[in-house]
């Protein structure tokens, strides 16, 4: 190489260091902004609910059943507000937390995972395929079976399948996938599904979901020096694959 060329190499290589700074910078301060808005609007929303059953409890006779009905819905929009804020906190402390890190075996956190949703899984006669044992890798043993535990019960949640079938795997040490017979995602909502808040269905179709569990897994993924992406062909399944970096930690 000329020096020139070196120079002008060693400049980019600055700048984009800088730039990843600045990134990462901007990130922590949406994390911490997040937090900041989310628990503040906690107490007042608290009050508004508090209110509304008072109303409901102290004035039931003098209400009449519009006023009661109104009331209630009063009361279910603050708790369904709740619920949102209280993922929003979730998602930002997901980005703020400082993450532990070890050594961890990831067949011990997948058995952890398929006994918590043993029930459903019975319920729904979902089979459950592991063609090959699972690595051990450094990882947040926590955050990561928070990671199995999304994939998996929306594999059997989007699924409409009499006969419903999840293969969960590993290819190559760092990369992995949970594969589901389900309904399926259109390529042009791919990038759609990891944005929070963002659901592909109504509120109350396939079981509910505020629709950011996707978002938090991502962010959970990249704290891990990873990416998450998808395969999926619609009436025919779905296959998310993650990976787990090396240097996460460094
Ligand atoms: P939620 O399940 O709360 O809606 P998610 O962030 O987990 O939120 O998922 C976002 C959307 O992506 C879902 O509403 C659903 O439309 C779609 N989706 C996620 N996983 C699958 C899957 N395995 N098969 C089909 N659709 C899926």
């Amino acid at each position: 190489m000329n020096e020139a060329l070196e120079r002008r190499v060693a400049e980019r290589t600055i700048e984009l260091e800088q730039s990843n700074a600045a990134l990462r910078r901007s990130n922590e301060d949406l994390d911490e902004f997040a937090y900041a808005a989310s628990h503040d609007l906690k107490e007042p929303l608290r009050g508004i609910h508090h209110y509304a059953q008072f109303l409901l409890e102290d004035y039931e006779s003098r209400l009449d059943a519009g006023a009661q009905h109104k009331l209630k819905t009063l009361g279910r929009l603050a708790e369904r507000m709740a619920a949102l804020i209280d993922t929003l906190l979730e998602y930002s402390r997901v980005g703020r937390a400082d993450l532990a890190f070890a050594e961890t075996d990831l067949n011990e956190v997948l058995a952890g995972v398929l006994d918590s949703l043993a029930i459903t899984v019975k319920e729904q006669g979902v089979q459950v395929r592991i063609p090959q044992r699972l690595p051990a890798l450094r990882c947040n043993r926590v955050r990561i079976g928070q990671v199995f535990h999304n994939l998996l019960s929306n594999a059997i949640k989007y699924n409409d399948k009499a006969e419903k079938s999840v293969e969960i795997g590993c290819q190559g040490g760092r990369l992995f996938y949970v594969r589901d017979n389900g309904i399926g995602i259109a390529a042009k909502h791919h990038e759609a599904i990891f944005r929070i808040f963002r659901r592909l269905h109504g509120r109350e179709q396939y079981g509910g979901g505020t629709g950011a569990g996707l978002t938090i897994v991502k962010k959970i993924i990249e704290r891990h020096d990873g990416r998450i992406w998808l395969e999926s062909t619609p009436g025919v399944g779905s296959s998310f694959y993650f990976t787990v970096g090396a240097n996460h930690d460094q």
